[in-house]
């Protein structure tokens, strides 16, 4: 992309100094800046494009708890107390949204109706019991819904029944975004790529095509496009695509998000009537992969398919909108926070595996904590990938 005279807030080889430096401004980026800020330094953010140019700006706005895995395959891989913590982690995502955020006055369309995990296979639906038995009898806000209710209620067909995490919320991810990148009080470099970054024990300078930025720490908030920046992430953090669609407004129907399949595939109704459907990644594997953001055909028929079969009165809506995104997927499914080995002054938030507004807001609280108080975040740093 060209960027001309009038867009450019800088002047060829100026020097823009700061404390800090961060790259990225998706829900990562916003987030560090705004916890950064809020401990007194001086913060620039710069992207590539505008400010959610990535996934941030392609999500289906879903703030859920927990991991992109059922609570029993989790618990089952790391223990339920490790489980239990991550779960707490991503319920506190949600409870600072609302309560820094949304009670502050951010207007993001924020509700906090719950989300469902639907079955549509035996298997799933035992799994999914067990899971909902598990976080009752630790004490997580969770109610177990029939197969019948979710007809009723959700008016879906096809889905064997399901557990309601009442925690959970939905979101406008833009307006979220805007909001927190807005009251960080940040400067904002649009249209600037990051190019080369060097650290040298005090000092980082990061060069855009434009300009250079000198601060005393750089945060890298770039996700699924980290290992264009820096090749340590090139077996840590996967590009991978994930692609939607939106119907035309219809009558209310849907009470709430909703997840299905082992958390792939996913729906909600926006606030305008209109209904979103998402997923279907694992038809493609092939292609799903690398940071082109195009739809692709077959994944969108068979979001089409999805739902029209789930939905029969929907059928004949019309599809107002397709897109594609980038996520960052962590080699185990877990975000990463910390600092690059070797340049203990270059750090990084990101790999959420699908799962960054349930994180994003949280994890800049965490990286700031990393950063200002040497305080290592449980389970998800990224001390464990070194
Ligand atoms: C289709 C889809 C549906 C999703 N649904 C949900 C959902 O419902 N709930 C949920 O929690 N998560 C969801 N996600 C995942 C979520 O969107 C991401 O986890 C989250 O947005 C990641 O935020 P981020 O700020 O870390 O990365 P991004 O938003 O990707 O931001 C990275 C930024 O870095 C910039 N950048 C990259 N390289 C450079 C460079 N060299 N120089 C300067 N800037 C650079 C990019 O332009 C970009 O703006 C979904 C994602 C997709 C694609």
């Amino acid at each position: 992309m060209s960027i001309s005279f009038w867009q450019d807030d800088t002047q060829p080889g100026d020097v823009v100094t700061a404390d800090v430096i961060i790259v990225g401004a998706g829900i990562s980026g916003a987030s560090a800046a705004w916890w950064l800020k809020d401990a007194g330094l001086k913060v620039v953010v710069l992207d590539k494009g505008d400010i959610c140019a990535g996934a941030s700006g392609k999500n289906a706005g879903f703030i859920t708890c927990g991991s992109v895995e059922h609570f029993n395959r989790q618990m089952e891989r790391m223990g339920v107390e490790d489980a239990l913590t991550l779960w707490k982690m991503s319920q506190d995502n949600i409870d600072l949204i609302e309560e820094l955020l949304v009670e502050d006055g951010l207007e993001c369309d924020f509700a906090r109706k719950g989300t469902y995990s639907l079955a549509g296979t035996e298997r799933e639906l035992v799994e999914l019991k067990e899971t909902c038995d598990t976080l009752v009898g630790l004490g997580v806000k969770v109610e177990w819904v029939e197969r019948e209710q979710v007809a009723r209620d959700l008016r879906a067909e096809h889905f064997t029944g399901g557990v309601l995490y009442q925690d959970d919320g939905e979101v406008h991810p833009v307006k979220l975004v805007r909001g927190i990148l807005e009251r960080s009080g940040a400067r904002f470099f649009p249209n600037h790529e990051v190019h080369d970054i060097t650290s040298t024990g005090d000092t980082v300078t990061v060069k855009t095509q434009r300009a250079t930025f000198e601060g005393t720490l750089c945060v890298l908030a770039t996700n699924g496009y980290s290992h264009h920046v820096h090749s340590w992430f090139r077996d840590k953090i996967y590009p991978t695509r994930g692609q939607i669609i939106v119907t035309e407004p219809v009558a209310p129907f849907l009470p709430a998000p909703c997840y299905a399949n082992f958390v792939l595939d996913y729906f909600r109704q926006l606030p305008d009537g209109r209904v979103l459907i998402g997923g279907f990644r694992q038809l493609e594997k092939e292609t799903e992969v690398g940071t082109a953001d195009e739809p692709s055909l077959v994944i969108h028929e068979a979001l089409e398919t999805f739902l029209h079969k789930h939905f029969p009165h929907l059928r004949g809506v019309k599809i107002d909108y397709r897109w594609a995104g980038i996520m960052g997927f962590s080699v185990d499914g877990l975000p990463m926070i910390g600092a690059l080995p070797g340049q203990q002054n270059v750090f990084f938030l990101g790999g959420y595996t699908a799962h960054g507004i349930g994180w994003g807001f949280k994890a800049g609280q965490l990286l700031s904590k990393a950063i200002l108080e040497g305080e290592q975040p449980p389970i998800i740093s990224a001390r464990r990938l070194h």
